[in-house]
Protein backbone atom coordinates (compact mmCIF):
# COMPACT_ATOMS: atom_id res chain seq x y z
CA UNK A 1 0.00 0.00 0.00
CA UNK A 2 1.53 3.53 -1.17
CA UNK A 3 1.34 5.51 1.75
CA UNK A 4 1.85 9.14 2.13
CA UNK A 5 1.43 11.60 5.42
CA UNK A 6 0.94 14.82 4.28
CA UNK A 7 -0.98 15.29 1.15
CA UNK A 8 -4.37 16.55 0.81
CA UNK A 9 -6.90 13.73 0.44
CA UNK A 10 -9.49 16.66 -0.52
CA UNK A 11 -9.18 14.73 -4.15
CA UNK A 12 -9.03 11.25 -2.92
CA UNK A 13 -12.60 8.71 -3.15
CA UNK A 14 -13.87 7.99 0.22
CA UNK A 15 -16.22 5.34 1.43
CA UNK A 16 -18.25 8.38 2.97
CA UNK A 17 -18.28 9.80 -0.67
CA UNK A 18 -20.84 6.24 -1.11
CA UNK A 19 -23.80 8.36 0.81
CA UNK A 20 -23.56 11.32 -1.92
CA UNK A 21 -23.05 9.56 -4.82
CA UNK A 22 -26.07 7.04 -3.95
CA UNK A 23 -28.26 9.93 -3.35
CA UNK A 24 -26.84 12.62 -6.68
CA UNK A 25 -24.26 12.37 -8.87
CA UNK A 26 -24.52 16.21 -8.83
CA UNK A 27 -23.86 16.28 -5.09
CA UNK A 28 -20.91 13.87 -5.07
CA UNK A 29 -19.31 16.21 -7.71
CA UNK A 30 -19.95 19.09 -5.88
CA UNK A 31 -18.01 17.87 -2.67
CA UNK A 32 -14.86 17.19 -4.52
CA UNK A 33 -15.00 20.77 -6.58
CA UNK A 34 -16.59 23.04 -4.64
CA UNK A 35 -17.49 21.52 -1.38
CA UNK A 36 -20.13 23.67 0.46
CA UNK A 37 -19.13 24.95 4.23
CA UNK A 38 -22.01 26.44 5.23
CA UNK A 39 -24.21 23.84 5.78
CA UNK A 40 -26.12 23.34 9.18
CA UNK A 41 -27.59 19.56 9.44
CA UNK A 42 -31.56 19.78 10.35
CA UNK A 43 -32.55 18.67 13.97
CA UNK A 44 -33.16 14.83 12.59
CA UNK A 45 -29.68 14.14 10.92
CA UNK A 46 -28.21 15.67 14.20
CA UNK A 47 -29.95 12.75 15.97
CA UNK A 48 -29.34 10.32 13.80
CA UNK A 49 -25.55 11.87 13.76
CA UNK A 50 -25.48 11.64 17.81
CA UNK A 51 -27.26 7.94 17.40
CA UNK A 52 -24.82 6.99 15.46
CA UNK A 53 -21.45 7.81 17.49
CA UNK A 54 -23.14 6.69 20.62
CA UNK A 55 -23.12 3.43 18.58
CA UNK A 56 -19.42 3.44 17.88
CA UNK A 57 -18.98 4.31 21.43
CA UNK A 58 -20.70 1.18 22.17
CA UNK A 59 -18.72 -1.04 20.16
CA UNK A 60 -15.50 0.72 21.03
CA UNK A 61 -16.11 -0.21 24.64
CA UNK A 62 -17.15 -4.19 23.73
CA UNK A 63 -14.10 -4.28 21.76
CA UNK A 64 -11.67 -2.85 24.74
CA UNK A 65 -13.54 -5.04 27.05
CA UNK A 66 -12.13 -8.33 25.15
CA UNK A 67 -9.21 -6.56 23.54
CA UNK A 68 -6.15 -3.93 23.96
CA UNK A 69 -7.10 -0.89 21.96
CA UNK A 70 -4.99 1.47 20.39
CA UNK A 71 -6.09 4.46 18.97
CA UNK A 72 -4.64 6.21 15.75
CA UNK A 73 -3.32 9.73 15.00
CA UNK A 74 -1.98 9.20 11.34
CA UNK A 75 -1.77 7.57 8.69
CA UNK A 76 1.60 6.28 9.31
CA UNK A 77 1.16 5.25 12.89
CA UNK A 78 -1.91 2.65 11.69
CA UNK A 79 0.48 1.35 9.34
CA UNK A 80 2.97 1.07 12.46
CA UNK A 81 0.30 -0.33 14.61
CA UNK A 82 -0.45 -3.27 12.68
CA UNK A 83 3.29 -3.73 11.84
CA UNK A 84 3.39 -4.61 15.61
CA UNK A 85 0.30 -6.44 15.29
CA UNK A 86 -1.72 -4.90 17.84
CA UNK A 87 -5.32 -6.65 18.57
CA UNK A 88 -7.88 -3.71 17.88
CA UNK A 89 -6.67 -0.57 15.97
CA UNK A 90 -9.75 2.06 16.86
CA UNK A 91 -10.09 5.16 13.98
CA UNK A 92 -7.32 3.37 11.79
CA UNK A 93 -6.16 5.63 8.51
CA UNK A 94 -5.84 3.94 5.25
CA UNK A 95 -4.45 5.13 2.16
CA UNK A 96 -3.59 4.07 -1.55
CA UNK A 97 -2.31 7.11 -3.14
CA UNK A 98 -2.07 4.74 -6.85
CA UNK A 99 -5.58 4.24 -6.80
CA UNK A 100 -6.62 7.41 -5.17
CA UNK A 101 -8.33 5.86 -2.20
CA UNK A 102 -8.70 7.22 1.17
CA UNK A 103 -10.53 5.53 4.66
CA UNK A 104 -11.13 5.66 7.89
CA UNK A 105 -13.02 2.27 9.51
CA UNK A 106 -13.76 3.00 12.89
CA UNK A 107 -12.04 -0.45 13.59
CA UNK A 108 -9.20 -2.64 12.20
CA UNK A 109 -9.29 -6.01 14.24
CA UNK A 110 -6.81 -8.20 13.83
CA UNK A 111 -7.26 -12.10 12.39
CA UNK A 112 -5.58 -14.83 13.35
CA UNK A 113 -3.72 -14.80 10.29
CA UNK A 114 -2.32 -11.53 11.14
CA UNK A 115 -3.86 -9.88 8.64
CA UNK A 116 -6.50 -7.27 9.63
CA UNK A 117 -10.36 -7.01 9.04
CA UNK A 118 -11.64 -3.55 8.89
CA UNK A 119 -14.82 -3.01 10.92
CA UNK A 120 -17.44 -0.23 11.23
CA UNK A 121 -20.50 0.39 13.62
CA UNK A 122 -23.59 0.93 11.70
CA UNK A 123 -27.35 2.38 13.01
CA UNK A 124 -28.64 0.25 10.31
CA UNK A 125 -30.39 -2.30 11.02
CA UNK A 126 -29.15 -4.59 7.48
CA UNK A 127 -25.82 -4.62 5.83
CA UNK A 128 -27.92 -4.81 2.50
CA UNK A 129 -27.81 -1.11 1.93
CA UNK A 130 -25.17 0.49 -1.13
CA UNK A 131 -23.88 2.55 1.30
CA UNK A 132 -23.12 -0.03 3.28
CA UNK A 133 -21.29 -2.30 1.37
CA UNK A 134 -19.52 0.65 -0.67
CA UNK A 135 -18.22 1.97 2.21
CA UNK A 136 -16.97 -1.75 3.48
CA UNK A 137 -16.11 -2.76 0.49
CA UNK A 138 -13.37 -0.14 -0.07
CA UNK A 139 -11.54 -0.45 3.24
CA UNK A 140 -11.51 -4.24 2.40
CA UNK A 141 -9.54 -3.07 -1.18
CA UNK A 142 -7.23 -0.55 0.95
CA UNK A 143 -6.64 -3.08 3.03
CA UNK A 144 -5.47 -5.57 -0.01
CA UNK A 145 -6.68 -8.96 1.69
CA UNK A 146 -9.55 -11.72 1.02
CA UNK A 147 -10.79 -11.41 4.96
CA UNK A 148 -14.57 -9.91 5.07
CA UNK A 149 -15.75 -6.85 6.75
CA UNK A 150 -17.64 -6.70 9.54
CA UNK A 151 -20.50 -4.51 10.63
CA UNK A 152 -21.47 -4.10 14.10
CA UNK A 153 -25.57 -3.48 13.35
CA UNK A 154 -27.94 -1.35 15.11
CA UNK A 155 -29.78 -4.12 16.08
CA UNK A 156 -27.02 -5.96 18.11
CA UNK A 157 -26.05 -7.93 14.52
CA UNK A 158 -22.63 -8.65 13.91
CA UNK A 159 -22.55 -9.00 9.99
CA UNK A 160 -19.81 -9.80 7.50
CA UNK A 161 -19.11 -8.66 3.99
CA UNK A 162 -16.87 -10.21 1.62
CA UNK A 163 -16.04 -10.77 -2.18
CA UNK A 164 -20.05 -10.48 -2.99
CA UNK A 165 -19.49 -6.27 -2.71
CA UNK A 166 -16.76 -5.98 -4.96
CA UNK A 167 -18.92 -5.54 -8.02
CA UNK A 168 -21.08 -2.38 -6.35
CA UNK A 169 -17.70 -0.96 -5.59
CA UNK A 170 -16.17 -1.16 -8.58
CA UNK A 171 -19.13 0.57 -10.55
CA UNK A 172 -18.78 3.28 -7.17
CA UNK A 173 -14.96 3.77 -8.24
CA UNK A 174 -15.45 3.76 -12.00
CA UNK A 175 -18.43 6.18 -11.07
CA UNK A 176 -16.79 8.88 -9.07
CA UNK A 177 -13.44 8.69 -10.87
CA UNK A 178 -15.07 9.63 -14.15
CA UNK A 179 -16.91 12.89 -11.52
CA UNK A 180 -13.52 13.44 -10.73
CA UNK A 181 -12.34 14.25 -13.93
CA UNK A 182 -15.63 16.21 -14.86
CA UNK A 183 -14.87 19.98 -15.72
CA UNK A 184 -18.77 21.13 -15.10
CA UNK A 185 -20.80 19.75 -12.93
CA UNK A 186 -23.05 16.94 -13.89
CA UNK A 187 -26.86 17.55 -15.34
CA UNK A 188 -29.08 16.07 -12.60
CA UNK A 189 -32.97 16.05 -12.70
CA UNK A 190 -34.61 17.91 -9.33
CA UNK A 191 -35.63 15.10 -6.58
CA UNK A 192 -38.09 17.06 -4.07
CA UNK A 193 -36.95 14.44 -1.65
CA UNK A 194 -33.26 14.71 -2.35
CA UNK A 195 -32.90 18.24 -3.34
CA UNK A 196 -34.53 19.73 0.15
CA UNK A 197 -32.36 17.88 2.41
CA UNK A 198 -29.15 18.48 -0.13
CA UNK A 199 -26.38 21.03 1.15
CA UNK A 200 -26.65 22.82 -2.51
CA UNK A 201 -30.18 23.28 -2.42
CA UNK A 202 -29.50 27.23 -2.73
CA UNK A 203 -26.37 25.86 -5.27
CA UNK A 204 -28.80 23.95 -7.22
CA UNK A 205 -32.64 25.69 -7.23
CA UNK A 206 -31.67 28.63 -8.98
CA UNK A 207 -30.70 27.07 -11.98
CA UNK A 208 -33.42 24.69 -12.40
CA UNK A 209 -35.88 27.77 -11.92
CA UNK A 210 -34.19 29.53 -14.36
CA UNK A 211 -34.54 26.80 -16.42
CA UNK A 212 -38.69 26.26 -15.99
CA UNK A 213 -37.00 22.27 -15.43
CA UNK A 214 -40.13 20.10 -15.45
CA UNK A 215 -38.51 17.81 -12.40
CA UNK A 216 -39.22 21.21 -10.22
CA UNK A 217 -43.26 20.26 -10.15
CA UNK A 218 -44.18 17.68 -7.01
CA UNK A 219 -45.21 14.70 -8.42
CA UNK A 220 -43.52 14.78 -12.12
CA UNK A 221 -40.26 12.20 -11.86
CA UNK A 222 -37.09 13.29 -13.18
CA UNK A 223 -37.18 10.85 -15.90
CA UNK A 224 -40.75 11.34 -17.21
CA UNK A 225 -39.24 14.97 -17.37
CA UNK A 226 -36.24 13.38 -19.31
CA UNK A 227 -38.65 11.55 -22.08
CA UNK A 228 -40.72 14.53 -22.02
CA UNK A 229 -37.59 16.62 -23.08
CA UNK A 230 -37.14 14.45 -25.85
CA UNK A 231 -40.67 14.64 -26.69
CA UNK A 232 -39.91 18.70 -27.13
CA UNK A 233 -41.39 19.57 -23.93
CA UNK A 234 -38.87 20.93 -22.02
CA UNK A 235 -40.16 23.84 -19.80
CA UNK A 236 -43.34 24.08 -17.41
CA UNK A 237 -44.29 26.36 -19.19
CA UNK A 238 -44.18 24.66 -22.56
CA UNK A 239 -46.18 21.72 -20.03
CA UNK A 240 -48.64 23.79 -19.24
CA UNK A 241 -49.75 24.65 -22.68
CA UNK A 242 -49.83 21.30 -23.46
CA UNK A 243 -53.06 19.00 -23.94
CA UNK A 244 -53.40 15.59 -22.67
CA UNK A 245 -53.93 13.87 -25.96
CA UNK A 246 -50.56 16.43 -26.85
CA UNK A 247 -48.34 14.39 -24.35
CA UNK A 248 -46.60 10.80 -25.11
CA UNK A 249 -46.82 8.00 -22.91
CA UNK A 250 -43.78 8.34 -21.11
CA UNK A 251 -42.29 6.22 -18.02
CA UNK A 252 -43.83 7.61 -14.84
CA UNK A 253 -46.33 9.74 -16.68
CA UNK A 254 -48.97 7.21 -18.54
CA UNK A 255 -52.96 7.75 -18.41
CA UNK A 256 -54.89 10.78 -19.03
CA UNK A 257 -55.29 11.76 -14.74
CA UNK A 258 -51.42 11.32 -14.08
CA UNK A 259 -51.08 14.05 -17.42
CA UNK A 260 -53.48 15.85 -16.58
CA UNK A 261 -52.41 16.79 -13.30
CA UNK A 262 -48.79 17.40 -14.47
CA UNK A 263 -50.30 19.58 -16.72
CA UNK A 264 -52.48 21.69 -13.47
CA UNK A 265 -49.60 21.68 -11.74
CA UNK A 266 -47.31 23.10 -14.24
CA UNK A 267 -49.99 25.63 -14.21
CA UNK A 268 -50.54 26.59 -10.80
CA UNK A 269 -46.47 26.62 -10.92
CA UNK A 270 -46.60 29.65 -13.15
CA UNK A 271 -49.53 31.83 -11.80
CA UNK A 272 -50.10 30.74 -8.03
CA UNK A 273 -53.25 29.32 -8.53
CA UNK A 274 -55.04 26.47 -6.93
CA UNK A 275 -56.69 23.56 -8.83
CA UNK A 276 -58.65 21.05 -7.18
CA UNK A 277 -58.90 17.90 -8.48
CA UNK A 278 -61.25 16.07 -6.97
CA UNK A 279 -64.21 16.84 -4.95
CA UNK A 280 -63.97 15.64 -1.51
CA UNK A 281 -66.70 16.46 1.26
CA UNK A 282 -64.06 17.26 4.08
CA UNK A 283 -65.66 17.30 7.67
CA UNK A 284 -65.95 19.47 10.53
CA UNK A 285 -63.20 19.07 13.50
CA UNK A 286 -59.44 19.14 13.97
CA UNK A 287 -57.62 17.11 11.66
CA UNK A 288 -54.46 14.92 11.39
CA UNK A 289 -52.58 14.81 8.58
CA UNK A 290 -51.66 11.29 7.92
CA UNK A 291 -49.00 9.37 5.27
CA UNK A 292 -47.33 6.43 5.06
CA UNK A 293 -44.03 5.61 2.79
CA UNK A 294 -43.23 2.19 1.57
CA UNK A 295 -40.40 0.46 0.22
CA UNK A 296 -41.40 -2.52 -2.71
CA UNK A 297 -37.73 -3.28 -3.25
CA UNK A 298 -36.59 -5.21 -0.20
CA UNK A 299 -34.79 -8.56 -0.67
CA UNK A 300 -38.14 -10.71 -0.21
CA UNK A 301 -40.02 -8.28 -2.74
CA UNK A 302 -42.65 -7.69 0.46
CA UNK A 303 -43.65 -3.87 0.77
CA UNK A 304 -41.88 -2.61 3.70
CA UNK A 305 -43.56 0.56 5.65
CA UNK A 306 -40.84 2.44 7.00
CA UNK A 307 -42.91 5.63 7.72
CA UNK A 308 -45.95 6.38 9.29
CA UNK A 309 -45.92 10.16 9.59
CA UNK A 310 -48.48 12.58 11.54
CA UNK A 311 -49.30 16.17 11.05
CA UNK A 312 -51.49 17.07 13.80
CA UNK A 313 -52.25 20.60 15.32
CA UNK A 314 -50.72 23.38 14.85
CA UNK A 315 -49.87 21.53 11.57
CA UNK A 316 -45.71 23.30 11.75
CA UNK A 317 -42.81 21.73 10.85
CA UNK A 318 -42.29 20.79 14.79
CA UNK A 319 -45.42 19.45 14.96
CA UNK A 320 -44.50 16.61 13.03
CA UNK A 321 -44.80 12.99 14.36
CA UNK A 322 -44.07 9.68 12.94
CA UNK A 323 -43.01 6.00 13.70
CA UNK A 324 -39.88 4.92 11.33
CA UNK A 325 -38.49 1.60 10.96
CA UNK A 326 -35.20 0.34 9.31
CA UNK A 327 -35.86 -2.78 7.33
CA UNK A 328 -39.13 -5.24 6.75
CA UNK A 329 -38.38 -7.49 9.53
CA UNK A 330 -39.88 -4.42 11.84
CA UNK A 331 -42.30 -4.17 9.59
CA UNK A 332 -45.21 -5.30 12.48
CA UNK A 333 -43.34 -3.59 15.41
CA UNK A 334 -44.11 -0.44 12.93
CA UNK A 335 -47.94 -1.33 12.57
CA UNK A 336 -48.46 -1.36 16.61
CA UNK A 337 -46.54 1.66 17.12
CA UNK A 338 -48.84 3.15 14.39
CA UNK A 339 -51.90 1.72 16.22
CA UNK A 340 -50.55 3.12 19.59
CA UNK A 341 -50.26 6.77 18.27
CA UNK A 342 -53.79 6.32 16.77
CA UNK A 343 -54.65 5.35 19.92
CA UNK A 344 -53.10 8.58 21.59
CA UNK A 345 -54.38 10.81 19.21
CA UNK A 346 -58.04 9.26 19.78
CA UNK A 347 -58.09 10.59 23.63
CA UNK A 348 -56.07 14.35 22.76
CA UNK A 349 -58.30 14.96 20.06
CA UNK A 350 -61.21 12.74 20.28
CA UNK A 351 -61.16 11.65 16.16
CA UNK A 352 -64.45 10.95 15.33
CA UNK A 353 -64.09 10.82 11.20
CA UNK A 354 -61.66 9.46 8.44
CA UNK A 355 -62.26 11.36 5.38
CA UNK A 356 -60.13 9.58 2.06
CA UNK A 357 -58.66 12.32 0.11
CA UNK A 358 -56.97 10.21 -2.79
CA UNK A 359 -57.45 6.47 -3.54
CA UNK A 360 -54.71 4.36 -5.11
CA UNK A 361 -54.54 1.00 -5.04
CA UNK A 362 -54.29 -0.13 -1.78
CA UNK A 363 -51.96 -2.34 -0.31
CA UNK A 364 -52.85 -0.79 2.83
CA UNK A 365 -56.76 -2.51 3.71
CA UNK A 366 -55.60 -3.12 7.35
CA UNK A 367 -54.75 0.44 7.92
CA UNK A 368 -57.97 1.79 5.96
CA UNK A 369 -59.98 -1.37 8.24
CA UNK A 370 -58.63 0.35 11.41
CA UNK A 371 -59.22 3.73 10.47
CA UNK A 372 -62.02 4.14 8.43
CA UNK A 373 -62.97 1.17 6.87
CA UNK A 374 -62.09 2.71 3.56
CA UNK A 375 -59.14 1.77 0.86
CA UNK A 376 -56.76 4.33 0.46
CA UNK A 377 -53.67 4.95 2.37
CA UNK A 378 -53.69 8.86 1.96
CA UNK A 379 -56.19 10.13 4.76
CA UNK A 380 -57.10 12.72 6.55
CA UNK A 381 -58.49 11.65 9.69
CA UNK A 382 -60.96 14.52 11.13
CA UNK A 383 -60.71 14.37 14.94
CA UNK A 384 -63.91 16.51 16.61
CA UNK A 385 -63.19 18.58 19.59
S1 LIG B 1 -29.60 20.07 -4.57
FE1 LIG B 1 -30.42 18.29 -5.65
S2 LIG B 1 -29.48 18.35 -7.64
FE2 LIG B 1 -28.28 19.70 -6.35
S3 LIG B 1 -26.64 18.42 -5.58
FE3 LIG B 1 -28.27 18.34 -4.09
S4 LIG B 1 -29.49 16.55 -4.61
FE4 LIG B 1 -28.21 17.03 -6.38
Amino acid sequence: MAMVANKSTQSFIKPSDATAWIACIRRAWLDKHQPTTVFEPDAFNLLLSDLGLEHEAAMLTRLENQYPVSKAVSFDQTQTLMQQGVPVIYQGRLMDEQEGLVGYPDFLIRHESGQYQPADAKLSLSENKKAIQIQLGIYRRLLRNELPAIVFLGDGRTALLGDEVNPVVDEFITGMRALLDLPQQPKVRYSHSKCRICPYEAHCRPGFEAKEDISLLYGVHGKAAEHLGEAGISTISQLAMSTVESIPDVPYLKGYKRKQRAILQASSFLSGKVYQLNKAALPEGTWIHFDIEDNPLTPARERHVYLWGFLVPAYGRENFDYVWTNDETLDYEGWLAFLQKIEEYRTLFSIGACTLLESRKSHYQKICRTLCNGKSCHCIMAARR
